[in-house]
């Protein structure tokens, strides 16, 4: 599914590292690397996870249940214009102009919905660069 963006260039040199542009970090592990640029996404910031695990709750049973959650609550937030989206977006036109966006969380490196932020950004770039390169031809 291709989401429509506003127009953004992307720096050369950004698809060639777009892996790395990325990254979940610990809230507890700081400082963190220099030259990126720290996104709180725990709550209650934009991105927070609305879903919490319950006291008592076997995540190991069920892991996938809050991540995948919080991936389609993600996906809902990216419809209207929500502070979600808006969130999305800067970390969007940031990592195009070639900044590392370290996503900070209190999880990592557990499992986190920074993970789910992570592969929402990078494949709507890809998606984006795939239509443009397609409409190139
Ligand atoms: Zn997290």
């Amino acid at each position: 599914m291709t989401r429509q963006l506003p127009a953004i260039l992307v720096e050369p040199d950004v698809l060639d590292h777009l892996e790395e542009k990325v990254v979940v970090v610990s809230r507890r592990a700081r400082p963190h690397p220099s030259g990126t640029r720290v996104v709180y996404i725990g709550r209650p910031s934009a991105l927070g996870n609305p879903y919490r695990i319950a006291p008592g709750y076997d995540v190991a049973r069920d892991p996938d249940d809050v991540l995948g959650r919080y991936a389609r609550w993600l996906e809902r937030q990216l419809d209207t214009d929500t502070a979600a989206r808006r969130a999305i977006l800067e970390i969007i036109a940031a990592v195009c102009i070639g900044e590392t966006i370290a996503l900070e969380c209190w999880c990592a490196p557990a499992r986190c919905h920074g993970d789910v932020v992570r592969s929402l950004v990078l494949d709507t770039i890809r998606g984006a660069m795939h239509d443009v390169l397609a409409l190139e031809q």
